[in-house]
């Protein structure tokens, strides 16, 4: 990963990111700072507010605001300064690491925000471990500084060992919980003052010239003063500084302290993302690597939506632009299927709405909604063939099968079961004997959330239970040896979404045995995207 001086602007302005977190850490009411910030919305809250009316239309939700989990991910796109700000939303739940592990192929970095006083948590550390699996540069938010928080020198050291990762300090803490007044810049030397009188107001900011500046003696108080002058020294002979290069390659991140709901230290943070980057980077397909300003567009769907608006049964895909300048209208190529397709009704995510995409540039995300030709994975581009590569497709590890109480909508429940296939959410089995389906997920939470939407969205009250099966494979290989291999294996065999075959068994000694007997096939337990 580097920054390019030679990028056209309106690539080169353009940061694409996630925020990842622990669940209350303040990802949200970081979001919607970001946004307030960017002018998309008059107020925070709205965020919030705004999801709580779509909540009531889409009750699904209330499983996550009961559970305190996010399911849905969206993307924001907003303005700030010169930059275009493109937050791409990660489903908060460890039991769907692949939703966020495909999310975090479509960005460019990772912000990660921690507790003060809580440090690093378990689901930090693994969304960590996916940002760095894509060696994702990454930039850190110590939040609820206005709390009593840890001290910051075993913050720092805590993320070092914990994530193995260099940090260096782009701000510092003066005081804490009640007694916190702001922080130091240290990157620009100013003196950021909280207010908390004024939730939605930005933080005072004084210029200061090196901490010799009498002007910090007239905001902060001596005793103060002298412990920050002290805790600067010190972190600058234990901890590294800045440096860019080691932020683009993933192994050191900054970080920012701040109070998310007190507006404090978000403007440092978008000022950093905006200063440091990185730009919109080459994306890797199996045939080269796809550069941002290519003329030519190119870009790739990660994450595939259903019934985000339950008047339009419609389905949008979410596809990140990898190059080129994209223009309403355009007829791009379908590279799975290779037939055209206009890109009639795009749509930008601006702040909570959608809105008419009428260009966007390498490195935005655009929605595009379709009747289900979309899928993850699929390439889109101006006529080459190309297969974008490192979106993963997961293993179920749960199988389960799936019954309605009401036989009568057997036809019904497949179409939302087929849905919910392709947007990713679970792996879709109709075994070939016998009625019914089996469905496969990567965390059992993901049964729950599919049940409470094939009601919800569908009208279907639905069961799941243990399945005879416990692992999926799918089968490969000569036709002909495929096709007699089903023949005479019927009860073990089913058909995925796309119809692909899939062996079905509880006992690995199965799988073992078919490997062993039938050297021409091949049994895989993931399904290639593309
Ligand atoms: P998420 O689960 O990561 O999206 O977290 P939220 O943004 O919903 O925040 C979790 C809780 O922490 C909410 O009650 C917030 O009001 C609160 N919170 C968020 N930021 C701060 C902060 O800077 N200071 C304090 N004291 N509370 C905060």
């Amino acid at each position: 990963m580097s920054n390019r001086p030679d990028l056209p602007p309106e690539i080169a302005n353009r940061r694409t990111f996630a925020i990842i977190a622990h669940p209350d850490a303040g990802k949200t009411t970081l979001t919607e700072k970001f946004l307030l910030y960017g002018g998309a919305i008059q107020m925070a809250g709205q965020v919030r507010a705004k999801g709580e009316a779509r909540r009531t239309r889409s009750d699904f939700m209330k499983m996550e605001q009961d559970r305190g989990i996010s399911v849905s991910a969206s993307a924001m796109s907003f303005d700030y300064g010169q930059f275009r700000f493109n937050l791409v939303d990660t489903p908060g739940h460890s039991d769907f690491s692949e939703d966020t592990y495909r999310t975090l192929t479509a960005v460019d970095t990772a912000v990660m925000v921690i507790d003060g006083a809580k440090g690093v948590e378990s689901q930090t550390r693994k969304l960590f471990e996916v940002c760095r699996l894509r060696d994702l540069p990454i930039v850190t938010f110590c939040n609820k500084m206005d709390r009593e928080a840890r001290d910051t020198f075993e913050i720092i050291d805590e993320i070092q060992e914990n994530l193995a990762i260099d940090v260096s300090p782009a701000s510092w803490p003066i005081g804490s919980g009640r007694e916190f007044l702001g922080c130091y810049d240290i990157l620009n030397d100013r003196l950021e003052l909280m207010d908390r009188a004024d939730r939605n107001k930005i933080a005072e900011s004084i210029e200061i010239s090196g901490l010799d500046d009498p002007k910090l003696a007239e905001h902060v108080p001596a005793e103060m003063l002298a412990q920050l002058k002290e805790e600067l020294e010190m972190a600058r002979e234990l901890l590294p500084a800045f440096d860019r290069e080691r932020f683009l390659e993933g192994s050191m991140t900054p970080i920012w302290f701040g109070s998310a709901i007190n507006s404090f230290g978000v403007r440092e943070l978008m000022n950093g993302i905006g200063a440091y980057g990185p730009q919109p980077q080459p994306q890797k397909a199996a045939e080269r690597v796809v550069l941002p300003e290519e003329k030519p567009v190119t870009g790739f769907v990660f994450k595939v939506q259903a019934n985000m608006d339950p008047k339009h049964r419609d389905r949008v895909a979410f596809v990140r632009l990898a190059s080129g300048h994209f223009e309403r209208g355009m007829k791009l190529l379908h590279v799975r299927t290779k037939k055209p397709m206009a890109i009639s009704n795009p749509v930008l995510f601006l702040a909570a709405d959608r809105e008419l995409a009428e260009e966007a540039w390498a490195g935005d995300i655009i929605g595009i909604p379709n009747h289900g030709q979309l899928r993850i994975g699929d390439a889109l581009t101006e006529g080459e063939t190309l297969r974008f590569t490192g979106i993963p497709s997961f293993a179920p590890e749960l199988l389960q099968s799936v019954r309605s109480s009401d036989p009568m909508k057997a036809k019904h429940l497949e179409k939302a079961l087929m849905q919910f296939a392709e947007e990713g959410a679970a792996k879709v089995f109709k075994p070939m004997i016998g009625s019914g389906f089996i469905v496969g997920v990567v965390g059992a939470l993901q049964f729950e959330v599919l049940a409470s939407r094939i009601e919800i969205e569908y009208g279907i009250p639905v069961r799941f239970e243990a399945s005879q099966f416990t692992s999926a494979r799918w089968l490969s290989g000569p036709k002909d040896k495929v096709e007699a291999f089903v023949n005479t294996n019927k009860q073990h065999i089913s058909q995925d979404h796309d119809g692909d075959m899939v062996y079905l068994t509880r006992l690995q000694w199965d799988i073992d045995r078919v490997t062993r007997d039938h050297p021409e096939l091949k049994l895989t337990a993931t399904k290639e995207m593309m």
